[in-house]
């Protein structure tokens, strides 16, 4: 989809939310509305109540000195500005001198300080009116992903996918936690990442424990599991998946927690298809857990939506009763951790299809001993 056309759709949500401009300041939007992708932007939408003719109907995007090159060689069809002040001041400042009575912002995107700027920067007598509280409109449309977005969340996932399986040849026990995110992530950006698209997650022995268990200095075990959390940023778009491998032999316990943890992951996968309500596909993966008596460690939801950024919505959680829609791009990722003893998780990136889903993923999931 083209930028033209993506400002189009997020111009008539605004039209249909009854406001004829929408201030944007959220990066991951903007860069999804015109592609720029610099850390200083305000891209002001008209909404077309304003007629196609005046040159209000134009984007503007507000930025500062340090992007005047890059903003214009990637914002192109797409009017830049270089702030002299505040970007956020200058669009509002702009927005007060155009025809515009009602702009709307995102309120999940707007600190209660950018607000109060927001309003400085009017005359006066606009400062009551003028701005009108909305929900997300943009990352709502963000939500499904275009034949572009999804190739490059195809090559981002494929690329975390093979370093998986290098990583794999790199563990050894007594190894902190530490160096096998190094290696992961110089790896990555050897293959072209432009980084990681959140903090490698190397959880080990007692620490798989831990959902979030950032990589620390914690050693590798020569008995235990270990799980990998990680993803890349590749062209602007986020992979994610978690793989939890063990070292050396199992107990029963630990084998009964793995075997259960991917019979979830997979029944939560099989309930994916564009129509289905995402609180019953965390229900068809919890349920998996609550027949094997573990679900009171299964602590978080069974997904998210992914994108430009990590976790976008849908959330995949109990009792929501958003559907899924062909285009998005979701989670699947059940676990179970047992307090000071170990975790298992597992977790695939998967594009909705009218029928199913395409797992973009596709590193194996059979239990893995280094
Ligand atoms: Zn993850
Ligand atoms: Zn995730």
């Amino acid at each position: 989809m083209s930028f033209n056309l993506r400002k189009k759709r997020a111009a008539a949500a605004a039209r249909a939310a009854g406001v004829d401009a929408l201030l944007v300041a959220h990066l991951p939007d903007v860069r999804w509305l015109c592609g720029f992708t610099g850390s200083s932007a305000v891209l002001v939408l008209p909404s077309s109540s304003l007629k196609a003719s005046r040159p209000t109907a134009r984007a503007v995007l507000f930025t500062d000195g340090r992007y005047i090159a890059q903003a214009q060689a990637e914002a192109v069809g797409t009017r830049v500005v270089i702030a002299t002040k505040s970007p956020l001041a200058e669009a509002c400042e702009w927005i007060a001198s155009q025809r515009v009575r009602r702009c709307g912002f995102d309120a999940e995107q707007t600190t209660v300080a950018a607000l109060d700027a927001m309003r400085k920067a009017l005359p006066a007598k606009r400062r009551r009116s003028l701005f009108v509280a909305l929900g997300p409109l943009v990352a709502r449309l963000r939500q499904i992903k275009d034949a572009d977005e999804i190739a490059k969340m195809r090559a981002a996932a494929a690329l975390g996918c093979r370093l998986f399986e290098r990583i794999l040849a790199f563990m050894q026990p007594g190894m902190p936690e530490s160096a096998v995110a190094a290696q992961l992530e110089h790896t990555a950006r050897l293959a072209g990442a432009d980084g990681m698209s959140f903090d490698t997650i190397v959880a080990s022995g007692p620490r798989s424990a831990l959902p979030h268990g950032r990589a620390t200095s914690a050693r590798l075990p020569r008995r235990g599991f270990v799980t990998l959390d990680f993803g890349v940023l590749l062209d602007g778009y986020c992979s994610d998946m978690t793989r939890t491998v063990h070292m050396g032999r199992a107990t029963a316990q630990e084998r009964v927690a793995y075997d259960a943890v991917l019979d979830a992951q997979q029944a939560g996968i099989a309930a994916v298809r564009a129509g289905a309500i995402v609180g019953n596909v965390d229900e068809a993966a919890r349920s998996v857990l609550r027949r094997a008596g573990l679900d009171q460690w299964f602590t978080h939801s069974t997904g998210h939506g992914v994108g430009l950024e990590i976790h976008e919505d849908p959330r995949l959680a109990a009792k929501r009763m958003e559907r899924l829609e062909t285009g998005m791009i979701v989670t699947i990722e059940p676990g179970v951790y047992m307090p000071g003893s170990f975790g298992v998780r597992i977790e695939d990136t998967v594009l909705v299809t009218r029928t199913g889903c395409d797992i973009l993923t596709s590193s194996p999931k059979a239990w893995i001993e280094l």
